[in-house]
């Protein structure tokens, strides 16, 4: 017969720590700290398999409604009184605890079993009549609200009226004549609500109390709650019914939290805040201010000097961080509640190492006790926690690249760089942002946008950058010609400062002052390593990660100085170099404009002659500051319009020189074959357009400059002794011959300068794996290509048919809906572009034994994601270089569960063998 409810008390517990499933977090912990010893109220938990039955039938069997009412009676026998017993009442607390902690998300009931006659009795019994109607008014409130359904405010409106007459200024100062009078008023306001009397039969509040609990489960905060933090719907919740301990008999009594560790900063100090004569949700409900733990010592030292000891021994047992309720009843300290605690990104790591250094947890270990994305936290700057307190938020946007930032409101990129040349900080706010921003974006101190999601422009290369960027911020109202901005009713003009805080999306109109990450100066060499212990945690955390991960973490960079953060981060190489970012640049911009204005290819080719050298001198800077580790560069990918001035720009331009007295004919027709261009080129869906390997394919010049780039780069290196090993990856290509014609022109190049140079160059050609079909066909294409990257940001967007630019107008629905969980974009859509990526690397490898395999899009970032990658195969991933960190612990950590799981498979197959051998 299965066990539906779960007896804890007087030193033993049917269940344990490890029964989260069956007893939920609180149900397990509970049983956890009695099995320890620890002094836990007696009680029982009914396990959550009950709720899913009650979710199913709308009532429980009889059968479970026995066990239920026996595990009562055993503890009323325990405990030596009775539920509804007027004499020696017994009050209970009915607390909800699913296997993941959803905090105020479905509530707790205390002091059940309170009615007229028992209120009388424990009146009596404690002599204290003040206590008994005080637990009988905090019931039929809290009984109300959870059961009945009551609105909480009705009673708080009554609680007042009675505390004004009473002539006091809080409701703990009631004396026992005001808490009657609450009490008759509450009952009546019961009776008004409901048309019923508040129920007076002790067995029926439990009955109902317990379905309140089993229904909160599917009320619609806790949904929402779910669907937030992926939570499975039917893991349905425990039910904890306690014998109640009072926090609120008297001076000698208290209530309250406490941490292990301080969560914030992770310092080994004890941490945590009590109310002096209250019930648990007081500290929480903030009516009263709470003391800091370390006046405990002095009001109750021989209960401070046992609840430290008692942290001390859940810490090691548990060998984490605990959060943990306590109440104090009468100088007698009970045990409430345990879990891990909560704790920020540099409180994590400190804790890890510390740890570690303790000796309560292994190098192993304390790689789960930090959570991969809580590592950038330690790399951006952050607001001065303590100027940040008081400070309202008027809106909130999407958080898409962490860190504070304040400044001065500018609409426009070239803007922003002018205003920075005259020593301004500002902060770019747009409706959007585009390539053309870049530069703006790269002095700003963050980024602020209107529209977009988490893979926008804005955020992808906010998080590139390091900057801080909140995208998506709806509420925002941009007026560029007015150029103000309007927010919650208030507004904002150009040069106003404002604030955004990267972390938590926030938005404030006002300067919050910030500090900078340590982490960030020592990798950029401001401050020595020594100096800075979050540094030292955060290195050593990643050193101990290294250790266990099999796949290799690489980064994306463009430029020597994003490559030099990449290596200081621990990326082994540089897994996406965009070569288009490096036609941008001010001085090339010009002669770019030129070559796509050629009309013929011996034009085109003169300024390519042009760009060479510059295309050169950006390769060897990267091959410079990588060392020798390897380098892959992607080919010209965007569609040339993207290179030339926008079309209504251009038509305004000639509209107003043509205006002008003096007209500027040469000017004018310059602009006009400009424009001309820019028509002939026009897109009407630029992303399935004229870009990827299909630009190299029509203008095979221009795949062949930046071979030759590469390749003379890499022999001036090789001369100088060092050492590059270039990996040239032709961008999205479906069809093999598109793979094949490009190769070819690289491998011409490659000969020619070796002929000229008169050096060897080892290089690869592999292919940018973007296109469902490149994936489909991918063994056609490892026959020619050497490696394939997967791009999974345009394999995503070619798999659903989503372009990631306009995709924010319909996902926020689809997530609403429940259509869509996850952004595909941030974290990888297994079920299908992941099978893609199975299907061409199983291809791949089948023709290609020693194909190596990457991916390079911004989902190597996301631990998740990275995951995903380990397990199908892959050789290595690459992100951005902030990301590198949080891609090497999510490697380590998967690569760790890998290894337990063989572990017990090859235990088993142990036993089985010698189990075949004793039947022999
Ligand atoms: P949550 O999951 O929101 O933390 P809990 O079920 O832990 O809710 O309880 C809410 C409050 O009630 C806590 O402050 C807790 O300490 C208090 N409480 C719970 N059970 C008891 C009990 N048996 N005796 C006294 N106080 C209790
Ligand atoms: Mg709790
Ligand atoms: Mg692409």
């Amino acid at each position: 017969m299965p066990q539906y409810v779960y007896f804890f008390g007087s030193g033993k517990a049917d269940g344990h720590k490890d029964m989260k499933d069956v007893l939920g977090g609180k149900g397990a912990g509970l049983a956890e700290m009695t099995n320890a010893g620890l002094p836990v109220p007696p009680g029982f938990t009914v396990s959550t398999e009950v709720s899913r039955i009650y979710s199913e039938k709308g009532e429980l069997p009889p059968e479970i409604e026995r066990e239920v009412l026996e595990a009562l009676s055993r503890l009323e026998s325990m405990v030596g009184q009775r539920l509804g017993d007027p004499d020696k009442p017994l009050l209970l607390s009915v607390r909800s605890g699913a296997k993941f902690s959803m905090p105020g998300m479905m509530d707790t009931i205390l002091n059940l079993g309170m009615n007229d006659r028992t209120a009388e009795g424990l009146s009596r019994a404690a002599n204290d009549g003040r206590f008994a109607y005080d637990s009988y008014r905090r019931f039929i409130q809290m009984f109300s609200g959870v059961v009945l359904g009551i609105k909480s405010h009705l009673f708080e409106v009554i609680l007042d009226v009675v505390r004004r007459s009473a002539g006091v200024e809080t409701e703990s100062e009631l004396d026992q004549d005001a808490l009657k009078e609450v009490v008759l008023r509450f009952k009546a306001l019961v009776k008004k609500e409901t048309g019923g009397e508040f129920p007076q039969d002790t067995r029926e509040q439990l009955v109902m109390a317990r379905d309140a609990v089993f229904k909160s489960w599917n009320n619609p905060r806790a949904k929402e709650y779910r669907r937030i933090y992926h939570i499975p719907d039917d893991l349905g919740t425990a039910v904890n019914v306690q014998k109640m301990v009072f926090g609120n008999l008297g001076p000698n009594s208290a209530t309250g939290v406490g941490f292990t560790r301080d969560p914030a900063t992770g310092a080994k100090e004890f941490f945590g805040e009590f109310l002096v004569n209250a019930q648990g949700e007081d500290v929480v409900a903030g009516i009263r201010t709470p003391q800091p733990i370390r006046e405990l010592e002095k009001v109750m030292p021989e209960a401070f000097h046992q609840l430290s000891a008692i942290a001390e021994r859940l810490e090691r047992h548990y060998k984490d961080v605990q959060d943990f309720e306590f109440t104090i009843e009468e100088g007698t300290l009970y045990m409430l509640q345990t879990r891990a605690g909560k704790r920020t990104g540099p409180a994590a790591v400190r804790i890890a190492v510390e740890m570690v250094k303790e000796g309560i947890i292994t190098p192993q270990e304390a790689l789960w006790r930090v959570e991969p994305a809580s590592l950038s936290q330690l790399l951006h700057p952050i607001f001065d926690p303590e100027a940040r307190r008081d400070m309202q938020p008027v809106a909130k946007g999407i958080a898409a690249s962490p860190g504070a930032a304040s400044g001065q409101v500018v609409f426009d990129a070239d803007e922003a760089v002018e205003w920075v040349k005259s020593g301004k900080r500002v902060l770019l706010v747009r409706n959007e942002t585009s390539p053309d921003d870049v530069h703006g974006m790269s002095v700003a101190q963050g980024i602020l946008t209107a529209t977009g999601g988490r893979t926008s422009h804005a955020a992808v290369v906010g998080r590139q950058m390091g900057k801080p960027a909140v995208v998506g911020c709806g509420a925002l109202d941009i007026d560029y010609e007015e150029r103000r901005l309007e927010v919650a009713g208030q507004s904002v003009s150009e040069g106003e400062v404002i604030s955004i805080d990267g972390a938590t999306g926030e938005v404030m109109l006002a300067e919050v002052r910030t500090v900078p990450s340590e982490v960030l100066q020592v990798v950029q060499g401001k401050i020595p390593p020594e100096a800075s212990p979050m540094y030292q945690h955060f290195a050593q955390v990643l050193e101990w990660a290294d250790a266990e991960r099999t796949l290799g973490v690489r980064a994306n960079a463009d430029i020597p100085t994003d490559a030099h953060a990449a290596v200081a981060f621990g990326a082994e190489g540089i897994g996406l170099c965009r070569t288009e970012h490096m036609f941008f640049a001010e001085d090339r911009m010009p002669i770019v404009e030129s070559m796509i204005l050629s009309t013929s290819v011996k034009e085109r080719r003169k300024y390519l002659d042009q760009l060479l050298p510059y295309q050169r001198e950006d390769f060897l800077g990267l091959f410079r500051a990588m060392n020798g580790r390897p380098v892959t560069i992607r080919l010209l990918d965007p569609p040339l319009h993207e290179f030339l001035p926008k079309r209504e720009n251009l038509i305004r331009e000639i509209a107003e020189l043509t205006l002008k007295k003096v007209r500027e004919t040469k000017k004018v027709e310059k602009l006009e074959k400009v424009l001309a261009r820019v028509e002939q080129l026009h897109e009407f869906n630029p992303m399935l357009g004229h870009r990827g390997c299909r630009l190299g394919i029509s203008h095979p010049e221009i795949t062949r400059m930046q071979a030759r780039a590469i390749f003379e780069a890499a022999s001036i290196l090789a001369k100088e002794g060092g050492k590059a090993e270039p990996e040239i990856m032709i961008p999205l290509v479906g069809i093999v011959k598109e793979f094949e014609e490009q190769k070819k022109i690289v491998d011409e190049e490659a000969l020619a300068v070796r002929e000229r140079e008169k050096v060897t160059i080892e290089y690869s050609v592999g292919t940018m794996l973007e296109l469902p079909r490149g994936a489909l066909i991918a063994d056609e294409i490892a026959a020619q290509a050497e490696f394939f990257s997967f791009g999974t940001n345009d394999l995503t967007q070619m798999t659903f048919g989503f372009s990631r630019d306009d995709a924010g107008k319909f996902l926020p629905t689809y997530f609403a809906m429940g259509i869509l969980d996850r952004d595909p974009f941030v974290s990888i859509d297994v079920k299908g572009v992941g099978e893609l990526v199975r299907i061409a690397v199983e291809k791949g490898r089948r023709s290609r034994p020693d194909l190596k395999l990457g991916t390079c899009g911004e989902h190597g970032g996301d631990p998740d994601s990275v995951r995903f990658f380990h397990q199908v195969g892959l050789d290595y991933v690459s992100c951005s270089p902030y990301d590198v960190p949080i891609a090497r612990l999510a490697a380590a950590r998967v690569a760790m569960e890998e290894q337990a799981q063989k572990d017990v498979s090859d235990k088993r197959a142990e036993t089985a063998g010698s189990a075949e051998g004793v039947a022999k």
